[in-house]
């Protein structure tokens, strides 16, 4: 049961606007509604672009930036239980995950303020050609200008903090939609960077019809630079539409595994902890399993068993594994696809009493199933017995989608091998692909996005290098 209704308005300007218009969030689990947030469209987007580029005419100083993007780190420390619960009542995460996406959080604020000091261009050595002797030339990084910023909603609060720090420490204005079924994470954000001393302009949240504020966003000029994080369909159209924009693409994946027979013992316990939770609902939630031949029998034997023993239930429990997956019809799509797996069910299948899906793991599927070409963000996993690393390797290349794959084997060659041919932004080596320290350089290849996020990336991206010459 949500313990909360919270009412949010709009943060425009630095003020905070009601509209006359709500959006309601309801609890995925419960159906209860957690909180309303005033709906905003093209009128307030118009407002949001406005103040940003007021803002960004008197630039903050790096450290003024780097103490306000530490300060809301602080916050959300002292804060944990408080956005724990709010990331889990308005996605219907397990208080589990939703606590360590909290602590990502103040991570990725925490790295950003890092990033925000250390913002500097790069010496060019001009006298290493005739024409440069007798000049001086250096780079300075400048801000691309307004960000407009569009996140999903399967992380409310670390996703947005990848948009919001990285943009503030490359000294950049924002204009962020965030996902209409998750919007209160992504307000209390705005709340603490108001708090922590951010001045007007500088972060506008509107939250409402997507297609009219993402129209705005795509067609006003002022808006430099376009970061996305959701489905590919919205992502590649947005950039299509906006070809004098730089738009940065974090999109889905269907993440494959490769258990070779030599794999460290703990490696079904590994993917069965990280194939699930969320309900699957992660870009780099595990997916598609691939077993070769001599690790079969004891693989399943392993992994099916603790899949079995995940805790199916209330997402405000803290012993739950697996809550609800987003909506209605993303738990009927996903039944369907299981339905039509052309494979051997070995557990799951099916909803609960509570209609929760039950993780699921599908052996052998038809090569071209849904749930072996697409992303099924859901609690579904395929197991494909394959006869050697080479076929695995090219069936986990098999889709259109690259994001993050992984190998589990102590063989070094395998490992390597793998890491280079597979067509991913990321491996991971005895460690499941879901894995990401917001640190890293993180992001896809093919249709799983054109960018890499982590903070030090992000500014890169958001910033653009300016070069000074100087005559001696
Ligand atoms: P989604 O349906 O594409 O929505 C993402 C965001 O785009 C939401 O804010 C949505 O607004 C907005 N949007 C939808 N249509 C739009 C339009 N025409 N113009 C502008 N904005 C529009 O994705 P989702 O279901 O929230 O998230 C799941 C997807 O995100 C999965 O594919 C997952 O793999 C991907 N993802 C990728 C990463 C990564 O880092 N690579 C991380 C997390 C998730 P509304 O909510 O108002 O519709």
């Amino acid at each position: 049961m949500a313990t909360t209704a919270l009412e949010r308005k709009l943060f425009v300007g630095g003020e905070w606007v009601e509209t006359g218009d709500w959006l309601e969030v309801r609890s995925p689990y419960s159906g209860d509604i957690v909180g309303r947030v005033a709906k905003g469209g093209p009128q307030e987007t118009k407002r949001a672009i406005d103040a940003a580029e007021r803002a960004m005419r008197e630039p903050l100083p790096a450290h003024k930036r780097a103490e306000i993007l530490v300060k809301v780190a602080g916050q959300l420390g002292r804060r944990h239980d408080e956005v724990a619960r709010l990331i889990s009542e308005e996605a219907g995460k397990p208080m589990k995950t939703a606590r360590v996406e909290a602590q990502r959080a103040m991570s990725t604020f925490t790295f950003a303020a890092v990033e925000a000091r250390k913002l500097a261009g790069e010496m060019v050595p001009m006298d290493a050609s005739r024409a440069g002797e007798g000049k001086l030339a250096f780079t300075l990084r400048v801000p691309r200008g307004i960000v407009g910023a569009i996140t999903p909603f399967n992380f409310p609060c670390n996703l947005v903090a990848h948009k919001l720090a990285p943009a503030l420490a490359a000294g950049c204005a924002v204009v962020l939609k965030p996902a209409s079924a998750t919007p209160l994470s992504a307000l209390l954000l705005a709340e603490l960077m108001e708090a922590a001393g951010l001045p007007s302009g500088w972060l506008n949240v509107v939250a409402g019809s997507s297609s009219e504020i993402g129209d705005v966003l795509v067609e006003d000029e002022r808006v430099a630079a376009l970061t996305f994080t959701g489905s590919g369909d919205v992502g590649w159209k947005l950039k299509e539409r906006a070809p004098r924009k730089h738009v940065a693409l974090e999109l889905g994946n269907a993440t494959p595994v490769i258990v070779c027979a030599d794999a460290p013992s703990d490696t079904a316990a590994t993917l069965a902890a990280n194939s699930f939770s969320f309900a699957g609902q992660s870009c780099i939630s595990v997916q598609r399993i691939y077993v070769l031949d001599d690790a079969w029998d004891e693989f399943v034997r392993g992994f099916v068993p603790k899949v079995e023993a995940l805790v199916v239930g209330d997402p405000a429990d803290e012993e739950t594994d697996v809550g609800p997956v987003i909506d209605d019809d993303a738990r009927r799509r996903i039944l369907e696809w299981v339905d039509k797996s052309g494979g051997e069910l070995l557990t799951g299948g099916e909803t609960n009493d509570r209609d929760l899906i039950k993780p699921t793991v599908i052996a052998n599927p038809a090569p071209d199933a849904q749930v072996s070409r697409e992303e099924v963000f859901g609690p579904v996993v395929t197991l494909t017995r394959t006869g050697s690393l080479d076929e695995a390797i090219e069936l986990a290349n098999s889709t259109r989608y690259g994001l993050q794959a992984g190998i589990f084997t102590r063989d070094l060659r395998s490992a390597l091998e793998a890491a280079q041919r597979l067509e991913f932004g990321g491996v991971t080596v005895n460690e499941a692909p879901t894995f990401r320290a917001d640190q890293m350089p993180y992001g896809g290849v093919k249709a799983s996005g054109n960018t890499r996020e982590g903070p030090a990336y992000a500014v890169r991206e958001l910033t653009e290098e300016r070069l000074v010459v100087i005559q001696l």
